[in-house]
């Protein structure tokens, strides 16, 4: 299993970054998202695109964020630009996933140093500042060897069926016949 928590939110200014933190760890491979409760409105958002799109995907809310943190049964993955480069650490971090459910952090600003201390890994997607969205997605990328890219949605009521150009979307039923594409 591969948690995704989002540790901070300014509301108003977050409110689409910590909703696009949980689209792209949905749609690259992790179970699930925890939020603090301060954003707890981007909760249906994410729900939402689960449900239209599939899942499984679990959208969590906690008002103990930290707590979360301390009491992680498992490995813990900070992202952050003053960590070690995710090329240099992921096989470790591949094979303590294999022991346990991974648990990876993402700020939005000023980052506790306990969460520092805490973390197993702290993982730098290169040294230079960036995008909490671009580190989880290159680091879900890395964790999983782009295996995520082939992943099976289940219970969607709407499918993309890749086009060259254009977009069609269809009801998963009318995949059962494939003559219908
Ligand atoms: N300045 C803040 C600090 O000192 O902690 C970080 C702000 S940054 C806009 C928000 C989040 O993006 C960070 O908490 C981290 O999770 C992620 N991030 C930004 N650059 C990163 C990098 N190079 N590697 C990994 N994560 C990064």
């Amino acid at each position: 299993e591969v948690v995704v928590l989002r540790l901070g939110h300014r509301p108003g200014r977050d409110e689409r970054m910590t909703t696009h933190v949980g689209l792209t760890a949905r749609a690259l491979g992790a179970d699930k998202l925890v939020l603090e409760d301060v954003a707890s409105g981007r909760k249906e958002t994410v729900t939402d695109i689960t449900d239209r799109f599939g899942g499984p995907f679990e959208v969590e809310v906690t008002d103990e964020v930290m707590g979360r943190i301390r009491s992680w049964d498992g490995p813990i993955v900070h992202l952050t630009m003053y960590g070690e480069p995710v090329q240099k650490v992921e096989d470790e971090i591949r094979a303590a996933h294999r022991e346990g459910a991974l648990l990876v952090v993402v700020g939005a600003e000023k980052i506790p140093f306990e969460v520092y201390e805490h973390a197993d890994f702290n993982v730098g997607v290169t040294n230079q500042p960036h995008s909490e969205i671009a580190a989880l997605a290159v680091f879900l990328d890395r964790l999983f060897e782009g295996r995520e890219l082939d992943r099976e949605w289940e219970d969607a009521d709407q499918v993309v069926v890749p086009q060259e150009a254009g977009k069609k979307v269809v009801d998963p039923d009318e995949l059962d016949n494939p003559s219908e594409l």
